[in-house]
């Protein structure tokens, strides 16, 4: 990135030799970025963030209406999807959400259902981002091609992406959206994967930059970043043995004594952590637990603190989703983390009992 900032400054579609140095980098990065998740360099597009990937995977239904209006996806998507597919509505769709159960994964009964002829997009997570529930996309895929022939299946692999492995093709989706900041890229980049044989219309027309998907200059630096984040990413197996220990350490503790209920399932992600700490407000906690330079969330980010939909569709307790946290480990949280984290908990709830 730096390199990108300092020296090899040029626009990639520029003639001269700093254009061309710039092209090169860009290309560096689709290439290791396509082979990250098993697809051709040609199927990414790089755009601003995820939020960017989803709205242009899903605006493309404006495009198909000639061939069904209806559009699936589920009611624990983030708010860049769930936003998205309900503006579709305005333009004439049907807009179907699944809602999950009380481990917060959708029903592939309920999707089977739900699909038809008239079905042009079906997009479903692959982790989410409030729980670390982890969706059946692979077999959503299948029953989407079996029942629903014209729709194409956009996948939000977000939360998912660096942390578990992804193949595209072993997915079978014709869309999936990433970011870089979720791998410890700046804010700022992500990207879209575009099956080949799928066409879609871009969001953003002008130059024709990304094979004429997304117009505008590319931001050669963060594009750089992206790839550097990817490279440093490590064995996803081994990764995923050594987080889940660390997130089963971290249920043992926080359950203990009855500190706090666990939200999320042990099926999931093990880097989200959701609980509950009956009786405490979120939000006090959270500004408890900021003073000892622990970050948590109440909710998604996106919704500033507002009460979880997610954990509502649930069918979590109001009390219980006013006293959520959203705990988000990296592939650097330790054990030490953990035991500070739960000793400085234990100190809010009681700092609080007393006043
Ligand atoms: N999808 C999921 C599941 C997310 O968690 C997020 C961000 O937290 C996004 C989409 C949006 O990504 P971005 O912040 O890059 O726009």
């Amino acid at each position: 990135m730096n390199n990108a900032l300092c020296e090899n400054w040029g626009n990639p579609s520029s003639l001269h030799t700093l254009g061309m140095n710039a092209e090169i980098a860009v290309s560096d990065a689709r290439e290791c970025v396509a082979k990250y998740i098993g697809a051709n360099p040609k199927e990414i597009i790089f755009t601003s963030c995820g939020t960017e990937a989803n709205n242009m995977a899903i605006m493309s239904a404006l495009h198909r209406k000639n061939r069904g209006n209806r559009v699936i996806t589920t009611a624990i998507e983030h708010p860049s999807v769930l936003e998205t597919v309900k503006s579709l509505a305005k333009f004439g769709f049907e807009v179907i959400t699944l809602k999950p159960d009380e481990k917060g994964v959708i029903s592939l009964c309920d999707l089977e259902n739900a699909l038809n002829d008239k079905t042009v997009l079906v997009s479903i997570m692959l982790v989410n981002n409030e729980t670390g529930a982890t969706q059946p996309v692979a077999e959503a895929v299948k029953l989407t091609r079996q029942k629903a022939p014209n729709a194409f299946f956009h996948c939000d692999a977000v939360q998912a992406f660096g942390k578990m492995p992804i193949n595209v093709k072993t997915l079978g989706v014709d869309m999936l959206t990433a970011s870089g900041h979720k791998i410890h890229a700046p804010k700022g980049i992500g990207f879209l994967y575009l099956n080949q044989k799928t066409h879609i219309a871009p969001l953003l027309l002008g130059g024709g930059q990304e094979n004429g998907m997304r117009s505008g200059t590319e931001s050669v630096p963060l594009i750089c970043a992206l790839h550097g984040a990817v490279v440093e990413l490590p064995n996803l197996k081994q990764t995923l043995e050594t987080r889940r220990e660390i997130y089963n350490y971290a249920v043992d503790l926080l359950t203990k004594d009855n500190l706090a209920t666990i939200n999320s399932s042990e099926q999931g992600l093990p880097y989200v952590l959701n609980i509950s700490v009956n009786g405490y407000r979120s939000e006090t906690l959270l500004h408890f637990l900021e003073r000892k330079n622990i970050f948590v969330s109440s909710g998604s980010a996106c919704a500033k603190g507002g009460l979880s939909y997610v954990l509502k569709e649930m069918g979590k307790t109001d009390k219980s989703i006013d006293s959520a946290l959203r705990i988000s480990f990296s592939r650097f949280t330790t054990k030490e983390d953990i035991n500070t984290l739960v000793s400085e908990l234990k100190n809010a709830t009681s700092r609080l009992r007393k006043a």
